[in-house]
């Protein structure tokens, strides 16, 4: 039971197609007990999804509230932007730095303009997986096999293919069917 509660949380894509275009989607249900009308930081541009095509694609994961005050994604690509930090350290540094330092949990899937793969988290866990255009699994996390049986709730990484937009809706479109097929109506 609690197992398969754990796979009813966000998810996420960032994708680099061929020709380097980046992107991110994330799709969340929110936290547990929020309060009516709340919003989170997945679906606020730059808090928990941001992709520059001069830097790195970002889905994050976590206590939303936190996300935004740091602008997480944003602040990641920042970062790369400015200092010339590559997007792993960047990454690294907001989750276990400025997230982290005002009480912030969670983590992010990152892709870089050159398709290095990041991801960072300061929880016990983040269900987590890479694939590359050719199917194959480029990193595999805790319980990443299940990207390939499909099952949800997993933060999905992919580059290397041909149209990034494309595929992060794609992912997450097939992610979103399956737990809806799973959710009880409430
Ligand atoms: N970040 C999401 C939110 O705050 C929750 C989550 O990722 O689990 O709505």
């Amino acid at each position: 039971q609690q197992e398969d509660i754990a796979y009813f949380g966000t998810v996420g894509a960032v994708a680099r197609d061929k020709d380097g275009n980046l992107a991110a989607a994330t799709s969340t249900g929110g936290m547990t007990n929020k309060r009516w009308g709340r919003i989170g930081d997945s679906p606020l541009i730059g808090a928990g999804t941001y992709a520059d095509n001069q830097t790195c694609a970002v889905s994050a994961t976590g206590s939303g509230e936190y996300f935004i005050r740091a602008v997480v994604a944003h602040e990641i690509c920042a970062r790369v932007r400015l200092s010339k930090v590559s997007a792993a350290e960047a990454a690294r540094d907001v989750i276990h730095g400025k997230l982290k330092d005002i009480g912030g949990d969670g983590g992010v899937i990152v892709v870089d303009r050159n398709g290095e793969l990041s991801l960072e988290f300061n929880t016990d866990g983040m269900f987590r997986g890479a694939r590359d255009s050719r199917g194959r699994d480029l990193l595999i996390g805790r319980v990443a096999r299940q990207v390939a049986a499909e099952v949800a709730g997993l933060h999905v990484l992919v580059f290397g293919l041909e149209r990034a937009q494309l595929v992060a809706s794609a992912v997450l479109g097939r992610i979103e069917r399956l737990v809806s097929k799973l959710q009880q109506p409430c």
